[in-house]
């Protein structure tokens, strides 16, 4: 689009005198008029967010209008540093990640952001719209938390943390265990941000995790709005004083939250995916409390932590206090060359054997798919149930639901389920655990498999390997780390 500046307002305009937005250097911000009943309905839908046109169901005179009272704002989607554009909503700034187009909107060849593309396109003529008026009341329920469930001591004084940093507008980590239970971590501090009125959003990595946690959380606030934002989510366009969301959702917000908490903050793909990590730090208000919450922090965090330049609090233990499952290390020789053969090490094959014969499920993982292809019809000579499952397996969900049924005794996977499976009563193996995807918190996410009911808190973890890895130690270490602690704070009964 092209916009001209008339009595310090910016008007859309193609004539003459007109720029793209981006190349304007200033852009005027019209104070807010009292008298102007603005339309509620673009009110909810604006409210910290940075939208394009066409995400909004409004005619742009009407949008106009609101900008010229001050009830929005137009932000440039594209800003220059010279000839180098950064992308306003994702931070994108490598130039390989930008293209160029003849744009009809602004009749120059335009260059536009390839890395957000699919949240719809964002050019160097495309304004990010805000509001700037009053934000949406928030009608309060009486009863907010309606969760009558006890937290674990563990929980408790981690729990008393998160409600310190969300109303103090600090940051911090809570650093959990694998099955210590951290989302009930969260109700106590979400019902104190929700009490002052303040918005909170949970965040996560993955799609699962959000539809996971979605009806937790409307069953422990039942009087509260929750918003659940995912790709193709319906409630893409709902106000909500609470909101679940994957992190990719979080572009479309600017300043929209005092309280964000980041689950999983160690996995793909916000590791990898810098604009993941700026979308976070956009959404957040300039005045807001962050949580991290993780089972593996790696070991830049973990370095902060020990020297002090991080806050975080620690739940050791599990909440049904039985110890994490120490993995053993068995060497298995050169198992590559054997598989070419298609030979199994002896010790793996007596393993496996083992756990047919007293009936114990257990969780096979391996680096990559061609080996665990080439184990499978091996193990199925021993009992042809068993099944094997990764990334793109069609069959993914179905597999893993036999495996909770207890219809197959064993089941092979890739590092896809290292993380958010739980079965009751299992073994894990790790097959060529010196492989280099093993890293440190791969490995202690592989460990947390085991042991996580209360009913059968007791799992053996075995990592195979042909040479023990630094992660491998590095992983065993953490996980004794943290038994240790949990028995110096007496949250351990064994
Ligand atoms: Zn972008
Ligand atoms: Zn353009």
């Amino acid at each position: 689009m092209r916009f001209y500046i008339k009595d310090k307002y910016l008007v859309p305009h193609l004539g003459e005198g007109s720029l793209p937005i981006s190349k304007i250097q200033t852009i005027p911000q019209p104070p807010l008029n009292p008298d102007f009943s603005f339309n509620p309905d673009l009110q909810l839908l604006l409210t910290g967010k940075q939208l394009i046109l066409d995400d909004l169901p409004f005619p742009h005179d009407e949008i106009q209008k609101h900008y010229e009272n001050g009830y929005v704002t137009y932000r440039k989607g594209m800003e220059y540093n010279r000839s180098q554009p950064t992308c306003s909503r994702c931070g994108n700034n490598k130039e390989n990640w930008f293209a160029q187009f003849p744009c009809s909107r602004c009749g120059e060849i335009c260059h536009y952001c390839r890395k957000c593309l699919m949240m719809g396109r964002i050019s160097a003529c495309t304004p990010l719209l805000g509001w700037n008026g009053p934000a949406p009341e928030q009608p309060l329920p009486k009863t907010i938390l309606e969760w009558k469930g006890r937290l674990s001591e563990g929980q408790q004084a981690a729990s008393n943390q998160v409600v310190h940093a969300v109303e103090s507008n600090k940051e911090l980590l809570v650093w959990a265990v694998c099955g210590a239970g951290k989302t009930e971590v969260l109700f106590e501090g979400t019902e104190s941000a929700l009490t002052a009125r303040k918005r909170v959003c949970i965040a996560t990595p993955r799609t699962d995790v959000v539809l996971e946690l979605t009806p937790r959380l409307k069953a422990a606030f039942p009087g509260i709005t929750v918003a659940s934002l995912y790709g193709g989510s319906e409630d893409r366009h709902l106000y909500a004083p609470l909101t679940i969301a994957t992190t990719h959702q979080l572009l479309r917000f600017y300043h929209a939250f005092d309280t964000v908490i980041l689950d999983e903050v160690d996995a793909f793909p916000y590791t990898v995916e810098e604009s993941l990590q700026y979308a976070a730090v956009q959404a957040r208000k300039p005045e807001s409390a962050m949580i991290y919450l993780t089972a593996t922090p790696n070991e830049k965090w973990q370095r902060e932590c020990r020297t002090g330049k991080r806050a975080f609090t620690t739940i050791p233990a599990r909440f049904h206090r039985h110890p994490l499952p120490v993995p053993h290390f068995t060497w298995c020789g050169n198992w590559q060359k054997q598989l070419k053969k298609e030979k199994l090490p002896a010790n793996i094959l007596h393993w496996v054997k083992e756990r047919l014969k007293n009936k114990k499920q257990a969780l096979l993982f391996f680096p990559h798919i061609g080996l665990m292809e080439k184990f499978l019809p091996i193990l199925r000579q021993l009992t042809p149930n068993i099944e094997a499952v990764h990334a793109e397996d069609p069959d993914r969900k179905e597999k893993v639901q036999k495996m909770r049924n207890k219809e197959i005794p064993l089941l092979l996977t890739t590092t896809i389920l290292e993380r958010g499976v739980t079965f009751s009563n299992i073994d894990v193996a790790v097959i060529g655990a010196e492989d280099n995807i093993f890293a440190e918190s791969a490995l202690v996410q592989i460990a947390g498999r085991a042991g996580r009911s209360k009913d059968y808190p007791k799992g053996v973890v075995t990592f195979f390997h042909y040479g023990k890895t630094e992660e491998m130690i590095k992983a065993r270490k953490q996980i004794t780390a943290m038994n240790q602690e949990g028995t110096r704070r007496g949250l351990l009964d064994s």
